[in-house]
Formats: C-alpha cells, sequence, structure tokens
C-alpha cells in the first residue's frame, strides 16, 4: 500500500474501534497527518482519544479501516515492530538506572554497538539541556527534568512517529506552561512526527499545530489552534475551547454583506453573510474577550446593534484580566473579560454596577449546527 506525500504522513482511513456491548469508541476516524506536524487529540474522558492513539501503537486491533504510516499499512505490525514510541503520562524511568542509561537502555536492548549508542545518548542529552545529568539517578532530577529525559529516551530510536499520552499531566501548571514549549522545541528540533492526546485544551493550543476534537468517537472539528478558536464549526466546539457567550436567535435581517440576529437581550449585526435564510434559527458564539463594558452608551455604528445593558453580578480578579459575569434583562448572564493593562483606575467598574456591554460586527461566530 503506498501514499503520496501530498497525501499525508501518517494517514488515518475510516478508523472504527467497537468493543461490542454498544461501546463504538472511535466512530470513522480520518485524517491525513504531515511530517513534522504536532497533532493534538483532545476531547473529555471517554471520548475516544487514548483508544485511537493504543491503535496507532498497535495495543489495540482496529474493527475497520486502515492506519498507513509513511506509505505503509501498519495492520498486522505488532507494537515493537511498529516505528513509533510512545510516552506515557507516568513517565516510568528506571529509578536504579542513571539518566544515560535510561537514554541507553532501548538502544542496548537493540544491540546497537556501544559507540553508537554513546553517541546517540549524548547527542539527546545536549538536546534535552541536560548533559550534565548523566550520572544522576532519576530522583535526583525535577519533574520537568525526569519529562525531558523520557523525551530523550523516547527520541533515542529515531522513531518516525512519536505517541504522547497526556505527557504533562503528572507536572504543576507552572512547570507543565514552561515544559510544553520546550517539549515543542525539542520535538520540532528533531522534526519527528507526532501525535499527542490530551483533555487539556491549553496544552493542546499551545503544543499543537493541528488540534481534532473529538467526541463520542468522532472528531467534530480539526483545525489549527487560532481555528477552532476563533471559527468553530458547533456549538460543543465553541463551548468546549475556551470560555464563551451562546446566545439563542433568529435571523430577521438576511443581507448577502450582513445579517441581524435577534435574541432574547439584544440584536447581533454581524458584518458578513451567512449561509441560511430569514427566520432561521441560530446560536451567536461570542468570545468573552472580544466585548468591551462601559458606564456610558457606546457610540456604535451600528445603532441599537450589538450592545446590551445589565448589572455586575459577579468579578474575579487573574492578575492580567478580569472576569465580569453581567446579569441581563432576561436573567442571562454574560462573561466578559477585559485587560488590565493599567494598575490603577479611578473610574473600576465594580459590583452591582449598571454597565454597557458591547462589541463589533466582527466579533460573533453565527453557528447553525
Ligand atoms: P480518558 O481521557 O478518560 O482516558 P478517552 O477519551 O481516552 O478517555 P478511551 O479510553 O479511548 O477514552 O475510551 C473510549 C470509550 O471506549 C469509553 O467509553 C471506554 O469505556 C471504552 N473502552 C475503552 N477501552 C475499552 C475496552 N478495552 N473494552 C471495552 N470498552 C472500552
Amino acid at each position: 500500500m503506498t501514499s503520496t506525500p501530498q497525501a499525508g504522513f501518517l494517514r488515518i482511513d475510516d478508523v472504527v474501534k467497537d468493543f461490542g456491548g454498544g461501546a463504538v469508541a472511535v466512530n470513522h476516524v480520518s485524517v491525513d497527518i504531515a511530517k513534522g506536524e504536532i497533532f493534538a487529540l483532545l476531547g473529555s474522558s471517554g471520548c475516544g482519544k487514548t483508544t485511537l492513539l493504543r491503535m496507532l501503537a498497535g495495543f489495540e486491533t482496529p474493527t475497520s479501516g486502515r492506519i498507513v504510516l509513511d506509505g505503509k499499512d501498519l495492520a498486522g505490525l505488532p507494537p515493537y515492530a511498529r516505528p513509533l514510541n510512545m510516552m506515557f503520562q507516568s513517565y516510568a524511568l528506571f529509578p536504579h538506572l542513571t539518566v544515560w542509561d535510561n537514554i541507553a537502555f532501548g538502544l542496548r536492548r537493540d544491540k546497537l554497538p556501544a559507540a553508537e549508542v554513546a553517541a546517540r545518548v549524548e547527542t539527546m542529552l545536549k538536546l534535552v539541556q541536560l548533559g550534565k545529568y548523566g550520572k544522576r539517578k532519576p530522583h535526583q532530577l525535577s519533574g520537568g527534568q525526569q519529562q525531558r529525559v523520557a523525551l530523550a529516551r523516547s527520541l533515542a530510536k529515531k522513531p518516525q512517529l512519536l505517541l504522547l499520552d497526556e505527557p504533562l499531566g503528572a507536572l504543576d501548571k507552572k512547570l507543565r506552561e514552561e515544559t510544553q514549549i520546550e517539549l515543542v522545541n525539542i520535538i520540532e528540533e528533531v522534526g519527528v512526527t507526532c501525535v499527542m492526546v490530551t483533555h487539556d485544551q491549553e496544552e493542546a493550543m499551545t503544543m499543537a499545530s493541528r488540534i481534532a476534537v473529538m467526541s463520542e468517537g468522532r472528531f467534530l472539528q480539526v483545525g489549527a489552534p487560532a481555528d477552532i478558536y476563533e471559527t468553530p464549526a458547533t456549538r460543543f466546539v465553541a463551548d468546549f475551547i475556551g470560555n464563551v457567550n451562546l446566545m439563542d436567535g433568529a435571523v430577521t435581517v438576511d443581507q448577502p454583506d450582513h445579517v441581524v440576529i435577534s435574541c432574547a437581550d439584544c440584536t447581533h449585526y454581524v458584518g458578513h453573510g451567512i449561509t441560511g435564510t430569514e427566520g432561521m434559527e441560530v446560536t451567536v458564539a461570542l468570545r468573552p474577550e472580544k466585548i468591551q463594558l462601559s458606564r456610558d452608551a457606546p457610540a456604535g455604528e451600528h445603532g441599537p446593534h450589538n450592545r446590551t445593558r445589565g448589572k455586575v453580578k459577579n468579578l474575579a480578579y487573574f492578575g492580567s484580566f478580569t472576569v465580569f459575569h453581567i446579569q441581563l434583562p432576561s436573567g442571562a448572564m454574560l462573561k466578559v473579560s477585559q485587560n488590565n493593562s493599567e494598575r490603577h483606575r479611578d473610574d473600576v467598574i465594580t459590583w452591582d454596577d449598571e454597565v454597557w456591554a458591547h462589541w463589533s460586527p466582527s466579533a460573533h461566530v453565527v453557528l447553525t449546527q
């Protein structure tokens, strides 16, 4: 079986995994992944992401469909014969071996000549910036350093494909953020193609070149992080990725260059046409950071549209930004986040203030499914 380079280095073709008893863990999933991509499978618990990863690794057999890596169908190849490596959340370094020996372990098992083992281990130690730590035991390293040793060990055998299962789940938030960037730099330097599983959307957004949002065994949307965030295809994806205000309404004006959508608390002037008709029921998705707050009525160019008034019921200060919960006339809550770009302001908006919320005609996404 061959595939052209354009068709994808890793091709997942209509793959199904049916465990029986009504549990279809992976349901007709297809995607082409390019060489050097970091591709994230993102979804909540039970959506099928681990099962898909395990099929790539060879620990599970697809019920139907094909997995093709660099033109070669992987069907029938046991895990150890696949040109890939899987790194787990519990990175399982051998505690009694030094860092150097941990990295050398798989190479020695493959009976590589000692000189080549030494050369590869040294290269890997340098790559993960642990050149001086070769003689230490894992317990003498920080969590982030241990993670880098695990990555070095996974990359030492020069796999064509690296599979990461919740790679940073064991690290605390700050270390996780630092390590995310380090891992991406290392993976990109080596140029290895990577599929990672995560339920942490920030991790997927920071690390991946593309994300597949999964639910109930299916890919709901595949795209670059910014595309998925700014142009979610469905209500589920909009709600799953980041914070969003979802407002149900109906199209009342339908023009090629704009539409107006009436919702309970406001009317939306959307500065582009949509596929639909007047009267159609839609949902408007509006991200909290795309809304402005003011005490005075906004002098918007779109008259009565793209604005609403409400009362601050709650606010949460996060340092660099503050999230306001504004109660609208219908009782619905509007989430608004504002950057704290100045240290002190005389006119800070606070609890129980009556405020205007307003937004631009390009702030929304109109969702029909
Ligand atoms: P988590 O984040 O909790 O690991 P996940 O998205 O990785 O979740 P999977 O582990 O792939 O989800 O499971 C997908 C579905 O398949 C679940 O409903 C699970 O119960 C079911 N499943 C997984 N493995 C088996 C198995 N060996 N036998 C039967 N059902 C299974």
